[in-house]
């Protein structure tokens, strides 16, 4: 999740949408796996990632956060994110083969890298990321790349998501330590620690846990 940053410094400058071929096929990375080291607080997960994660790996959230995952402060709300702990900087995911164990579970930013999200307003674009990965050649469409069953829907879900924790940071930062360690507490209890039903799709139960976590909240 990029915010504030000059696209310039950070990206080749452009813009994309899902459907734009883009230089980012790394040919099955061949041996490398840097992008799952050394990543420490960065890939935050969100709650469709906790939702696959148990759906696809069998992990249940207190299983996150047993090892795979901690609680870290991300832009000013606790939220988990993956534990980088293991040899050399490594992801609890990877594999001694240099693999990542959950490949068809990856949470969300491990499926854009080396792409990254741009926001303006709640809305977001694609960007490729420059000097992160020196694999990345070929070009492919961004929505192949992303490897993600409806992606509209997807998508919608994450302005939904960005939406939403953006405005309970903006409610944080103006409030006091109590107003803040609430606002973390309700987000983790109603939006991840909830039983999802694993055999019906994800998105209408997240709208409805978004709805409960704004009341509790007091986000209109
Ligand atoms: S840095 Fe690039 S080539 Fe290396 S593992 Fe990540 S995506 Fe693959
Ligand atoms: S979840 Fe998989 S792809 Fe993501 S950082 Fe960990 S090992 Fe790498």
């Amino acid at each position: 999740m990029i915010r504030g940053a000059d696209i310039r410094e950070i990206s080749d400058g452009k813009l994309y949408r899902s459907s734009d071929l883009v230089r980012l096929d790394t040919g099955g990375c061949a041996g490398c796996s840097a992008c799952c080291r050394d990543m420490g607080g960065k890939v935050v997960l969100d709650p469709y990632d906790v939702y696959r994660l148990n759906a696809s790996a069998g992990y249940s959230f207190e299983g996150l956060l047993a090892g795979p995952a901690v609680l870290s402060v991300a832009d000013g709300l606790v939220l988990p994110v993956l534990n980088m702990d293991g040899p050399d900087g490594a992801c609890r995911f990877l594999g001694e083969d240099g693999r990542c164990t959950v490949h068809p579970a990856r949470p969300g930013i491990c499926r854009l890298f080396p792409l990254g999200r741009y926001y303006q307003g709640d809305d977001f674009s694609y960007i490729l990321q420059v000097g992160e990965c020196e694999k990345a050649g070929a070009k492919v469409r961004i929505r192949q790349w992303l490897d993600t069953p409806e992606l509209p829907r997807y998508e919608a879900y994450i302005r939904s998501w960005h939406a939403l924790t953006r405005k309970a940071r903006e409610l944080a930062d103006g409030g006091s330590d109590k107003l803040r360690t609430m606002i973390s507490a309700r987000i983790l209890e109603v939006l991840y620690q909830h039983a999802w039903d694993l055999t019906d799709s994800f998105y209408p139960q997240y709208e409805a846990q978004e709805a409960e976590v704004k009341r509790r909240i007091g986000i209109l």
